[in-house]
């Protein structure tokens, strides 16, 4: 009896074509992620203990390109000099969605004491520094490889394509070289097939399995600032005789902490104009014809940022004037703000909420920091979220942030970054 009602079932299937494919549920993602974490986790701990930095992950492309070959997907390798592009056809037609991860370490010294923690050495702009993965990025690469294989589970069922990106040197290629976002979106990773919308996700110290996010500008724009002064060499006895460059630096260093704090709208948004490094003289009893100073300015609106370079411009200039010497500002290495799609941001709130339910945020604080991500987000419209990783015995006052020697995860939460990135990617297919 059950056999015949199943072939008529199956026969009136037919009458309508193939039967119809249901997208991957919700359990089905779930089961999966879970079935894949210990792979994630040993992916992580190899990643973790040979990390490499920007434009050299050579050993991280090699290990993603193979895993993603056995996976099933087409693998193009040496995008953007190291990165790695998968893309995997589901079996429906459909939009394209980009999930992305970046694989670059730090010159940073590990002091975690993990059993697998970094002895790696690398050379960085002339020099051998240690290596580490202190900002996490070898947890994003083990991330998007388990969300590959549950998604490579399900290809029959997806509706469209997915394009994982792999991207080289997010924290920025040494001097003299060119990398990261820019160099891929340069070799065709949202072209090649054309991206409809991407999603990312960057691991913090945020409490665990949280998922944060904003609408509209989310991590700050970056613009590298370099000050230049030229005046007149004299006498430190005799400064009448010269220009004062200490004074100038004073002043400028006055004036760009006065701009951000005075001359701009702080309750729009705020602004950071940073001085980090001031480089004058040889000697005490001499003052000298040359001062560079160095910083950075972080911003969250496109207008903001136009306004700030005008003012700290204009205001070097007019400090140098004052005093008889040349001064001016150059803004380089931009990185835009990071824009979360408003449409997109308020959609994916659902299927993060299925990633981590009653940890989603979705007005989550503004961000200082830069990411490049920015750059694939100004093409297409997309989402950045961040993923807490803080481990439960360490206090959230305190943690080491990102960027820190003593930087780590739990590694519970990438099974939480795992399905989040699978919904986000799997319900934009589906999504009308
Ligand atoms: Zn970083
Ligand atoms: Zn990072």
């Amino acid at each position: 009896m059950l056999g015949r009602i199943s072939t008529l079932a199956i026969l009136a299937g037919l009458a309508y074509g193939a039967p119809a494919l249901a997208a991957p549920s919700a359990a089905k993602v779930e089961a999966a992620a879970k079935a894949a974490q210990p792979k994630v986790i040993a992916w992580r701990r190899d990643l973790h203990q040979n990390p490499e930095l920007g434009n050299q992950e050579v050993r991280t492309a090699a290990l993603v390109a193979k895993e993603l070959k056995a996976l099933g997907f087409e693998v193009r390798e040496g995008v953007g000099k190291t990165g790695v592009v998968g893309i995997l056809k589901g079996g429906k037609p459909g939009k394209v969605v980009a999930l992305r991860a970046d694989m670059d370490a730090l010159p940073v010294e590990e002091k975690t004491g993990l059993p697998f923690a970094s002895k790696a050495t690398a050379t960085w702009e002339g020099k051998t520094v240690p290596v580490m993965h202190a900002c996490g990025h070898d947890t994003h690469v083990a991330m998007l490889l388990g969300a590959a294989t549950v998604l490579a589970g399900m290809k029959a069922d997806i509706k469209g394509t997915v394009v994982l990106i792999f991207q080289p040197a997010e924290e920025g290629p040494q001097a003299g070289e060119e990398g990261g976002a820019k160099l891929m979106i340069r070799d065709g990773a949202l072209d090649q097939p054309k991206v409809d919308a991407i999603f990312g996700l960057h691991i913090g110290p945020l409490d665990a399995h949280q998922l944060n996010y904003r609408p509209m500008g989310f991590y700050a724009s970056s613009d590298r600032i370099t000050i230049t002064v030229k005046g007149k060499q004299t006498h430190g006895a005799r400064p009448w005789a010269g220009i004062d460059m200490a004074s100038i630096a004073a002043d400028i260093v006055q004036a760009m902490n006065q701009i951000a704090a005075r001359q701009v709208d702080v309750g729009l948004s705020p602004s950071v104009v940073t001085i980090a490094t001031i480089h004058m003289g040889m000697r005490q009893n001499i003052i000298p014809e040359d001062l560079v100073m160095g910083g950075t300015m972080r911003t969250f609106s496109t207008e903001r940022r136009a306004d700030l370079i005008d003012k700290v411009q204009k205001s070097v200039a007019a400090i140098g004037d004052r005093y008889g010497a040349k001064a001016e500002a150059v803004f380089t290495q931009p990185y835009p703000v990071t824009y979360n799609d408003p449409a997109l941001s308020k959609w994916v709130k659902a299927s993060l909420s299925k990633a981590s339910p009653g940890k989603v945020e979705d007005n989550g604080a503004l961000v200082t920091g830069a990411e490049d991500f920015s750059m694939y987000a100004e093409k297409v419209p997309g989402v950045f979220i961040q993923l807490g990783g803080r481990p439960a015995n360490v206090p959230a006052a305190g943690a080491p942030a990102n960027h820190s020697p003593y930087f780590d995860i739990d590694e519970a939460v990438m099974e939480t970054g795992v399905k989040a990135e699978v919904f986000m990617a799997l319900d934009y297919l589906e999504k009308k």
